[in-house]
């Protein structure tokens, strides 16, 4: 790979201001995009209006911008790319790969119960039925082979689609974009070649995989980073109570990010200074790639 052709992302959802968990990722990925000479991007995926806080964007980029952060094009919103994701989405179903569900939550869970299913996977009941007119979610048919990938911090990782996770859904009833149809689409269409992001996520890879095989686009490196959890041993967010960045001293925060990534604190005074340490540091652990 030429340098100049890396391209990474962060990727947050404006559900409240930046914390700690949001910063590891943010920091992971824009330190390894420089370690590569590589674009850094800012996408807000603003998909899932009832869990969003007013304001909560700008805020994010704000202290983006606080902590020196600064994506190499304007962020971009995904509430503006529906014509993208329907484009996707009518590819999907000419090939016959999506089909109407009518389930409920909790006529999944009775029916993957019934089955000895874990209660998570969706057990395929509307996959060869008519489901009736009116509210539907959309779901993408998974294949039964293992889909298998190599993520640059933990290693292989493959997952048995059917039986793990079920067909899932890449339209809700509600008519509102599932995450995996969005973050694929745009992953594509930005030319994302690598994404850094918390380790939660280590577990969705394969269902994008999946629908980047289906819609014939190029799958991305990933190297997924340890989350951040609270005392009770939860992934830190706005549900968890994670407290916001303390902008006020912005080295600290990122620091704090910084040992959290697994390094030694770098003691550095100014914002600038720490960076161009922890670039030197993060190259030395995670690349350059070599082609
Ligand atoms: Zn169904």
């Amino acid at each position: 790979m030429s340098a100049g052709l890396y391209c990474g992302r962060f990727a947050p959802s404006p559900t409240g201001p930046l914390h700690l968990g949001s910063l590891v990722a943010a920091l992971a990925s824009w330190l390894d995009a420089r370690s590569h000479r590589g674009r850094w991007l800012v996408r807000i995926e603003d998909i899932d209006p009832p869990r969003e806080e007013a304001g909560a964007a700008r805020a994010q980029l704000a202290a983006l911008a606080a902590l020196a952060l600064v994506p190499d094009q304007p962020p971009v919103f995904q509430s503006g790319h529906s014509d993208r994701y329907l484009k996707a989405l009518a590819r999907l179903q000419a090939t016959g790969q999506v089909y109407r569900c009518g389930c409920s939550r909790t006529a999944v869970e009775r029916e993957a119960a019934r089955l000895g299913l874990p209660l998570n996977v969706y057990p395929g009941t509307c996959r060869d039925r008519t489901v009736a007119p009116g509210p539907a979610g959309l779901r993408v048919r998974v294949p039964t082979e293992e889909v298998v990938f190599v993520d640059r911090a933990c290693g292989p990782f493959s997952q048995q689609l059917e039986r793990e996770v079920g067909d899932f859904l890449v339209r809700r009833a509600d008519g509102l974009w599932a995450y995996q149809l969005a973050v694929v689409v745009d992953d594509g269409a930005q030319a994302i070649t690598d994404v850094v992001r918390g380790a939660d996520l280590l577990d969705n890879t394969p269902r994008q995989i999946h629908l980047q095989r289906l819609l014939q686009l190029p799958t991305p490196r990933y190297l997924h980073v340890p989350v951040v959890l609270n005392a009770d041993g939860e992934k830190l967010s706005k549900q968890t109570g994670a407290a916001p960045l303390d902008l006020s001293d912005p080295v600290a925060q990122l620091e704090r990010a910084w040992r959290h990534l697994g390094f030694a604190a770098t003691g550095t005074a100014t914002v600038a200074e720490f960076l161009s340490h922890a670039v030197r540091a993060w190259q030395g652990r995670w690349g350059p790639l070599v082609p």
